[in-house]
C-alpha cells in the first residue's frame, strides 16, 4: 500500500537555530523528504536563520552535507537534492539584538503562510516571540512552532504561555511533542475510534493494566550538563509519556477536531491522581569495570553529587469512571538493555476456564511498538498445532506498518516532517495546548517537590540492564511483570 501525498499550500518556513543540531539532524532533512515526496509546491521556501554569519551558499552546503549524513542512501537523489536546496536562503540574526530583523522581513512573502520553528535554546523562545513581534513579523496568518521543553516547571510554563500569549493567539502556536507525529502514536486513535473492536473492552472492567516503555540504550553523553537540571521524570515522563497516556485514556472525542481531541487529553491529566512515593523508583546508571558504551551517570553529568534520574518508574492512577482499578505502569530510562517504546495493554483473564490445561491462563496483550519497526501486535490464544489433547498456546497476530504500508519500509514520515507539513497545513491535533502543558506541570510538579523534600537519591541500576531492582518489585508486589526490554 503505497500512501497518498497531499500538497501543501506555498509557505515560507523559517527555522530559526538552523545551524543547530536538531535542525541538521532532523528539520532539514525531514523537509528534504517531503519534498521528494512532493509534498511541497514548487513556491514552498525555507529560510535558515541562527546567529553564525553565514552566505547562503555556505549555508546550503551546510544543508547539503546534513542531507548526506541523515537521509537515507536510497533517498540521495542528486537532482532532486539540488533542486532542494534551490529552495532554500539564510538570514543572520541574533534572538537577543537588532540586527538581520530587516534583512528577513524583506524575504518573507506578505500572501503565503509563515511559520517559524523555534529551533533554539527554551531560554529564548519568550524573547523570539516579542522579537517577532517588534519587528512586524507576525502577521495574523503566521504561526510559531515552539520546541520542548515548555517550561520546567509549572510557574515557567504559565510565564512562557503568557509571554506567547502577548504576541500571537493559541491558533498560532504550535507546542511540538514529536511522539505525537509517529505513525503508531495516531494509530492509537484509529484502532481505538475506527474500530468497533476494541472500545467496548477499553475500561477497568477488562483491562488488567497498562504498560508505558521509553527506554534508551544510549547514555546522557555530551547533554549531560544540561539533562542534569532536567532528569527523565521533566525530559520524558512530564511531556511524552502523559501524552501517550491521554491517548490510551482518553474519551472519544465527539470529532477528529483539534480542540475536541485536546480537551478529552487535558480531561485525563486532571484527572492523574497524585503519585505516592512508593509507587515511585528512580534510577541512575552505573558502569562497572569500564562498561562498553561509556562511563556511569554521575561521569556523564560532570556532577558526582547529581541526585537526578537517569531512570523513573511509576504507577499512575486516572481516577475517573472508565479506569479506576486499572494502574497505568510508566517507564523510561537511558542505558538500558535496548532502545524500545512500546504500550502494551494486558487484558483480564477470561472469568472461567473451560480448559483443562495446567499451565494456567495467559492474558490477551496489545502491544503498540512506536520503535523500532512501529506496529501493533495483538497475543491472543489459540490450541498448540498437533495431536495430544487441547492444550492452549500464545501467539502474535502481528502488523508491522513498515511492511503492511510501505513499499520498501522507509515511507512512513519521521514524526518532525509529519508535524511540519502539519503546521504548514494549520492542524493543531497533534500539538499540546497551552492548558494541557500547564496540567501536565502542576501534575508533575509536587511529585519532583516531595522526592526532593526528602532527599531521595535514585538507586543505582547497572549500564545495559533493565533498570533498577526496584522497579522491578513495584510490578511484583501487585503480582504483575514488566514486559521484557528488547529490540
Ligand atoms: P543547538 O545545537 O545548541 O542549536 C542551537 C541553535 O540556535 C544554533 O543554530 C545556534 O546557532 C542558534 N542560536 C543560539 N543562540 C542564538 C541567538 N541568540 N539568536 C539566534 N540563533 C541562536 O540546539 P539543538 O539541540 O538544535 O536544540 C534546539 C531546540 O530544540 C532546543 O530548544 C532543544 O531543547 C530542542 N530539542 C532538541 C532536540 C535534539 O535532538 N537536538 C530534541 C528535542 C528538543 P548560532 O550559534 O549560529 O547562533
Amino acid at each position: 500500500m503505497v500512501s497518498r501525498v497531499i500538497p501543501v499550500d506555498p509557505f515560507d518556513l523559517v527555522v530559526i537555530g538552523a545551524t543547530g543540531d536538531l535542525a541538521q539532524r532532523k528539520i532539514l532533512p525531514g523537509l528534504y523528504r517531503r519534498h521528494l515526496a512532493g509534498q511541497m509546491p514548487p513556491e514552498a521556501r525555507i529560510l535558515g536563520a541562527a546567529r553564525s554569519d553565514l552566505t547562503e551558499a555556505a549555508f546550503r552546503a551546510m544543508v547539503a552535507d546534513a542531507l548526506a549524513a541523515h537521509v537515507d542512501a536510497a533517498k540521495q537523489h542528486p537532482a532532486e537534492i539540488a533542486a532542494f536546496l534551490k529552495r532554500i536562503g539564510y538570514v543572520a540574526i541574533d534572538v537577543s539584538g537588532a540586527a538581520g530583523w530587516g534583512a528577513l522581513k524583506a524575504a518573507l512573502r506578505p500572501d503565503v503562510v509563515r511559520a517559524f520553528y523555534f529551533s533554539v535554546a527554551p531560554g529564548l523562545f519568550g524573547e523570539l516571540a516579542e522579537r517577532l513581534h517588534e519587528h512586524g513579523l507576525a502577521t495574523p496568518q503566521t504561526r510559531i512552532v515552539v520546541e520542548k521543553p515548555f517550561g520546567r516547571d509549572l510557574a515557567s510554563a504559565r510565564a512562557l504561555n503568557a509571554t506567547l500569549a502577548a504576541h500571537f493567539a493559541e491558533h498560532q502556536i504550535y507546542r511540538i511533542d514529536h511522539y505525537l507525529g509517529k505513525e503508531t502514536v495516531q494509530n492509537l486513535m484509529a484502532v481505538r475510534f475506527a474500530n468497533i473492536l476494541f472500545e467496548p473492552l477499553w475500561n477497568a472492567q477488562y483491562i488488567d493494566h497498562v504498560q508505558i516503555t521509553v527506554a534508551e540504550a544510549v547514555g546522557v553523553g555530551g547533554r549531560g550538563a544540561y539533562y542534569d537540571k532536567s532528569g527523565a521524570m521533566r525530559d520524558m515522563v512530564q511531556n511524552h509519556m502523559l501524552q501517550l497516556l491521554c491517548l490510551i485514556a482518553m474519551e472519544p472525542p465527539w470529532h477528529f477536531d483539534p480542540d475536541a481531541v485536546r480537551d478529552e487529553k487535558l480531561k485525563v491529566i486532571r484527572a492523574l491522581q497524585p503519585v505516592p512515593a512508593p509507587d515511585i523508583v528512580r534510577g541512575q546508571y552505573v558502569a562497572r569495570d569500564p562498561a562498553p558504551g561509556g562511563a556511569g551517570y554521575l561521569h556523564d553529568a560532570g556532577n558526582p553529587a547529581s541526585r537526578t534520574e537517569s531512570y523513573i518508574a511509576l504507577k499512575v492512577h486516572v481516577a475517573n469512571w472508565r479506569w479506576t482499578g486499572t494502574p497505568f505502569y510508566l517507564r523510561t530510562g537511558k542505558r538500558l538493555r535496548a532502545r524500545t517504546s512500546e504500550i502494551a495493554i494486558t487484558f483480564k483473564e477470561p472469568p472461567h476456564s473451560i480448559f483443562d490445561d495446567a499451565r494456567g491462563w495467559r492474558e490477551n496483550v496489545l502491544v503498540i511498538r512506536l520503535q523500532p519497526n512501529e506496529g501493533i501486535n495483538l497475543k491472543v490464544m489459540i490450541k498448540e498445532p498437533g495431536p495430544g489433547g487441547m492444550r492452549l498456546v500464545q501467539v502474535p497476530l502481528d502488523m508491522s506498518f513498515a511492511t503492511a504500508l510501505g513499499e520498501d519500509g522507509t515511507d512512513i514520515p519521521d514524526a518532525y516532517e509529519r508535524l511540519i507539513m502539519d503546521v504548514i497545513r494549520g492542524n493543531q491535533t497533534l500539538f499540546m495546548r497551552g492548558d494541557e502543558v500547564e496540567a501536565a506541570w502542576a501534575w508533575t510538579d509536587p511529585i519532583i517537590a516531595a522526592w526532593e523534600a526528602r532527599g531521595d537519591r535514585p538507586q543505582p541500576y547497572d549500564a545495559g540492564s533493565s533498570g533498577p531492582e526496584d522497579a522491578l518489585m513495584l510490578m511484583h508486589r501487585d503480582g504483575r511483570r514488566w514486559r521484557e526490554i528488547r529490540e
